[in-house]
Protein backbone atom coordinates (compact mmCIF):
# COMPACT_ATOMS: atom_id res chain seq x y z
CA UNK A 1 0.00 0.00 0.00
CA UNK A 2 1.82 3.40 -1.09
CA UNK A 3 1.84 5.93 1.74
CA UNK A 4 4.36 8.86 0.51
CA UNK A 5 2.91 11.78 1.31
CA UNK A 6 6.27 13.05 0.38
CA UNK A 7 6.10 11.54 -3.10
CA UNK A 8 4.53 14.61 -5.15
CA UNK A 9 4.95 13.17 -8.68
CA UNK A 10 1.75 12.17 -10.44
CA UNK A 11 3.61 9.43 -12.19
CA UNK A 12 0.52 7.29 -11.21
CA UNK A 13 -1.29 8.40 -13.86
CA UNK A 14 -0.88 9.05 -17.95
CA UNK A 15 -3.73 11.65 -17.86
CA UNK A 16 -2.65 14.84 -18.93
CA UNK A 17 -4.11 18.29 -17.45
CA UNK A 18 -3.63 19.95 -20.22
CA UNK A 19 -6.96 18.25 -22.21
CA UNK A 20 -9.08 19.61 -18.99
CA UNK A 21 -11.39 21.32 -21.10
CA UNK A 22 -14.56 20.42 -18.58
CA UNK A 23 -12.39 21.78 -16.46
CA UNK A 24 -14.69 25.19 -15.38
CA UNK A 25 -12.90 27.36 -13.11
CA UNK A 26 -11.00 25.14 -11.46
CA UNK A 27 -6.88 25.89 -12.09
CA UNK A 28 -5.34 24.18 -14.56
CA UNK A 29 -2.14 23.62 -12.86
CA UNK A 30 0.14 20.68 -13.54
CA UNK A 31 2.36 21.01 -10.74
CA UNK A 32 1.86 20.98 -7.10
CA UNK A 33 1.21 24.05 -5.44
CA UNK A 34 3.76 25.06 -2.58
CA UNK A 35 0.46 25.92 -0.48
CA UNK A 36 -0.52 22.25 -1.39
CA UNK A 37 2.96 21.09 -0.75
CA UNK A 38 3.04 22.84 2.84
CA UNK A 39 -0.30 21.47 3.57
CA UNK A 40 0.47 17.75 2.96
CA UNK A 41 4.31 17.98 4.33
CA UNK A 42 2.26 19.76 7.69
CA UNK A 43 -1.48 18.55 8.03
CA UNK A 44 -3.62 20.73 10.27
CA UNK A 45 -5.99 18.89 12.94
CA UNK A 46 -4.16 15.50 12.41
CA UNK A 47 -5.78 12.16 14.46
CA UNK A 48 -9.00 11.53 16.08
CA UNK A 49 -10.93 12.65 18.70
CA UNK A 50 -12.85 10.83 21.54
CA UNK A 51 -16.26 10.30 21.00
CA UNK A 52 -16.91 12.43 17.29
CA UNK A 53 -20.32 13.29 17.23
CA UNK A 54 -20.28 12.38 13.20
CA UNK A 55 -17.67 10.17 11.55
CA UNK A 56 -17.27 10.39 7.42
CA UNK A 57 -15.02 7.54 5.59
CA UNK A 58 -13.73 7.47 1.89
CA UNK A 59 -11.56 5.64 -0.12
CA UNK A 60 -9.64 6.21 -3.91
CA UNK A 61 -7.84 2.70 -4.69
CA UNK A 62 -5.75 3.26 -8.09
CA UNK A 63 -3.30 5.40 -5.42
CA UNK A 64 -4.13 3.58 -2.08
CA UNK A 65 -5.70 6.61 -0.72
CA UNK A 66 -7.91 6.17 2.63
CA UNK A 67 -9.51 9.24 4.48
CA UNK A 68 -11.47 10.03 7.82
CA UNK A 69 -13.38 12.90 9.19
CA UNK A 70 -14.70 13.65 12.22
CA UNK A 71 -16.75 16.13 13.29
CA UNK A 72 -17.32 18.07 16.80
CA UNK A 73 -21.03 19.27 16.66
CA UNK A 74 -22.66 21.69 18.78
CA UNK A 75 -25.57 23.84 18.16
CA UNK A 76 -25.92 22.79 14.61
CA UNK A 77 -22.73 24.00 14.01
CA UNK A 78 -19.30 22.26 13.18
CA UNK A 79 -16.49 22.87 16.20
CA UNK A 80 -13.53 20.76 15.01
CA UNK A 81 -12.91 18.49 12.78
CA UNK A 82 -10.01 15.96 13.08
CA UNK A 83 -8.69 14.02 9.72
CA UNK A 84 -6.83 11.17 9.25
CA UNK A 85 -5.51 10.22 5.82
CA UNK A 86 -2.84 8.00 4.17
CA UNK A 87 -1.92 7.70 0.43
CA UNK A 88 -0.94 10.81 -2.61
CA UNK A 89 -0.18 13.97 -1.00
CA UNK A 90 -2.86 15.79 -2.79
CA UNK A 91 -5.07 13.52 -0.55
CA UNK A 92 -3.24 14.21 3.02
CA UNK A 93 -3.50 17.79 2.07
CA UNK A 94 -6.79 17.93 1.14
CA UNK A 95 -8.04 16.29 4.05
CA UNK A 96 -5.99 19.01 6.13
CA UNK A 97 -7.13 22.17 4.31
CA UNK A 98 -10.63 20.72 4.74
CA UNK A 99 -10.26 20.92 8.25
CA UNK A 100 -9.70 24.05 8.59
CA UNK A 101 -12.64 25.27 5.81
CA UNK A 102 -15.26 23.29 7.95
CA UNK A 103 -14.33 24.66 11.34
CA UNK A 104 -16.86 27.27 12.81
CA UNK A 105 -19.64 26.21 9.61
CA UNK A 106 -23.29 25.78 10.07
CA UNK A 107 -24.14 21.61 8.85
CA UNK A 108 -25.37 23.67 5.83
CA UNK A 109 -22.65 25.20 5.09
CA UNK A 110 -20.69 22.28 5.85
CA UNK A 111 -22.89 20.46 2.90
CA UNK A 112 -22.33 22.94 1.11
CA UNK A 113 -18.60 22.96 0.55
CA UNK A 114 -16.89 22.51 -3.18
CA UNK A 115 -14.63 20.92 -5.13
CA UNK A 116 -13.54 25.00 -5.89
CA UNK A 117 -13.41 26.06 -2.39
CA UNK A 118 -10.48 22.78 -1.48
CA UNK A 119 -8.71 23.99 -5.08
CA UNK A 120 -8.92 27.67 -3.65
CA UNK A 121 -7.42 26.89 -0.25
CA UNK A 122 -4.80 24.58 -1.86
CA UNK A 123 -3.62 27.16 -3.98
CA UNK A 124 -4.99 24.38 -7.21
CA UNK A 125 -4.52 21.13 -7.74
CA UNK A 126 -3.28 18.82 -10.95
CA UNK A 127 -6.51 17.28 -12.66
CA UNK A 128 -5.01 13.62 -11.87
CA UNK A 129 -5.23 14.50 -7.90
CA UNK A 130 -8.86 15.65 -7.81
CA UNK A 131 -9.68 12.67 -6.50
CA UNK A 132 -8.73 14.14 -3.14
CA UNK A 133 -11.44 16.41 -3.49
CA UNK A 134 -13.89 13.52 -3.90
CA UNK A 135 -12.90 11.60 -0.34
CA UNK A 136 -13.34 14.36 1.29
CA UNK A 137 -16.93 15.76 -0.17
CA UNK A 138 -17.87 11.96 0.09
CA UNK A 139 -16.64 11.95 3.98
CA UNK A 140 -18.46 15.19 4.67
CA UNK A 141 -21.53 13.46 2.89
CA UNK A 142 -21.51 10.22 5.29
CA UNK A 143 -20.64 12.15 8.34
CA UNK A 144 -23.13 15.24 7.41
CA UNK A 145 -25.67 14.83 4.61
CA UNK A 146 -26.27 12.53 1.53
CA UNK A 147 -24.09 10.73 -0.90
CA UNK A 148 -22.09 13.48 -3.50
CA UNK A 149 -22.26 12.12 -6.91
CA UNK A 150 -18.92 11.85 -9.07
CA UNK A 151 -20.05 14.17 -11.33
CA UNK A 152 -19.92 16.69 -8.64
CA UNK A 153 -16.29 17.12 -9.09
CA UNK A 154 -15.77 19.87 -12.36
CA UNK A 155 -13.81 18.57 -15.07
CA UNK A 156 -14.07 14.60 -13.45
CA UNK A 157 -11.83 12.43 -11.15
CA UNK A 158 -9.46 12.42 -14.61
CA UNK A 159 -8.19 8.68 -12.79
ZN1 LIG B 1 -4.42 9.90 -4.23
Amino acid sequence: MPSDPENFSSSDTGESPRDGVALGSLSTTSVYSPRLVEHAVHPRNQGSMEHPDAVGTARFERCGDRMRLEFRLSEGRVQEVRCQAFGCGAAVAAGSAATELLAGRTLGEARALTAFELDEALGGVPAPKRHAFLMVLQCVAEALGPRIPQNSIPGGIHA
